[in-house]
């Protein structure tokens, strides 16, 4: 089963101290800790392995290129996507998300046409539509959100209109960690015969998430989200819409021949991968996906689920304190499956970057702010909160020493 002190020694920096305190690190939506295993197999590609992908002939080039291939195929297993040309490797969640907005765009859309995306998203879910919005007139919809942060599903229908083209939302949300009601939201849009976009950087680390299952035409996800390096990331497309999408961006790779009297582009996944890809990242994150897969992601679902449940019961103990994405009514208590591993909140009139900055002296790590989802924070009136999010070497010590801590910082004030 799951041996969270044995997990805890593949994570060497998780025992260091910080301010003379141990380390609480409980900022994994910004980022995850990295397993031994993805610093061995990275370093041992540069020592190893090192020679540039796709275009040599000689042994080390094409050891470099196996290992580059074999982690699409571990990328297409780990979301359960037909076939590898259905996975591109972008830079993160960003460049995917930008990729799909600005290829689609200029395939699919005229001036006047509209994406709908919701109330809760990332910036980076949000900025690329408003860019083109700007360059080429098109419209930007937004689903709108309950008090508890749900999607009013109602408003979400009435927002469709023929000129709809593409729906783009977050599969979870990084400030609240309410699961969105995707499922729903892509039946209702493929009645319209739109396409769907997911975001999942926040999703794809916490439970195991099938693109065929779940039926979307895109998915996002982020390397170092999941415990992968940084720098790299996926954007799932289904086959057909990766055929038809014009590419993105243009240079080595993404080619098959290049003339002054016309350029004829790859097939995907390669039409969407221009100059050399970080073959040692993918090379990375798909040892991180082995790793969780490993330790299954039934079962890290199920500890951060118990960490998450156990660290809103105990922070409902805080007096003052207000809950974001989860109801502050205890009566009305969401069931587990609607929330994640993150949690928002804020505690009577304490500034959260007050509150952060006084649980970092304790050696405690959270995120304070806007979380890059400002419009979610004019929705709730605010300016930023305080968020804690879990993976899966976070413990209920630590938990408890997160309360510990904000109840001793919250007598200060
Ligand atoms: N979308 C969501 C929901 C996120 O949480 C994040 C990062 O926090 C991003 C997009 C952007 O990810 P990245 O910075 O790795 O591209």
């Amino acid at each position: 089963m799951y041996d969270i002190s044995k997990v805890r020694e593949d994570f060497p920096i998780l025992s260091r101290t910080v301010y003379g305190k141990p380390l609480v690190y409980l900022d994994n939506a910004a980022t995850t800790q990295k397993p031994l295993c993805v610093l061995d197999a990275m370093r041992d590609e540069y020592l190893n392995v090192n020679a540039n992908v796709h275009r040599g002939i000689h042994w080390l080039s094409q050891q470099a290129t196996d290992l580059h291939e074999a982690a699409r195929e571990t990328v297409r297993k780990f979301i359960n996507a037909r076939s590898t040309a259905e996975i591109v490797f972008t830079r993160g969640t960003t460049e995917s998300l930008n990729l799909v907005a600005s290829s689609f765009c200029e395939g699919f859309m005229d001036e006047g046409d509209e994406v709908i995306v919701s109330n809760v998203e990332h910036h980076s879910n949000i900025v690329p539509w408003q860019i083109l919005a700007q360059r080429k007139g098109i419209v930007l919809k937004v689903i709108p959100i309950n008090e508890d942060g749900v999607f009013d599903m109602e408003a979400f229908q009435q927002l469709i209109t023929e000129r709809t083209k593409l729906v783009s939302v977050a599969h979870v949300s990084n400030v609240m960690g309410t699961i969105n009601p995707v499922r729903e939201i892509i039946r209702i849009a493929h009645t319209y015969d739109i396409p769907v976009m997911l975001d999942g950087a926040q999703s794809v680390p916490h439970f195991a998430v099938d693109v065929q299952e779940l039926d979307c035409e895109f998915l996002a996800f982020s390397g170092h989200k999941v415990y992968g390096p940084t720098g790299i990331g996926v954007l799932y497309g289904k086959e057909e819409w990766l055929d038809k999408l014009p590419p993105y961006q243009g240079g080595g790779e993404m080619i098959e021949t290049v003339s002054f009297n016309g350029t004829t582009f790859e097939r995907p996944p390669l039409k969407f991968e221009a100059g050399t890809p970080d073959y040692v990242a993918t090379h990375g994150l798909a040892t991180a996906l082995r790793y969780v897969t490993a330790l299954g992601m039934d079962n890290i679902h199920q500890h951060e689920q118990m960490l998450t449940d156990y660290a809103i019961d105990q922070l409902r103990n805080i007096p003052n304190i207000r809950f974001f994405g989860v109801p502050n009514n205890t009566d009305n208590a969401q069931t587990t499956h609607q929330h994640d591993a993150a949690i928002s909140f804020l505690i009577g009139d304490i500034h959260p970057m007050d509150l952060g900055t006084l649980l970092d002296q304790l050696g405690i790590a959270v995120r304070t702010g806007h979380h890059c989802a400002q419009p979610l924070m004019e929705r709730f009136g605010i300016n930023g909160t305080v968020r804690v999010s879990f993976a899966l070497y976070n413990t209920k010590e630590e938990v408890d020493t997160l309360v510990a801590g904000i109840e001793r910082v919250v007598k200060m004030f």
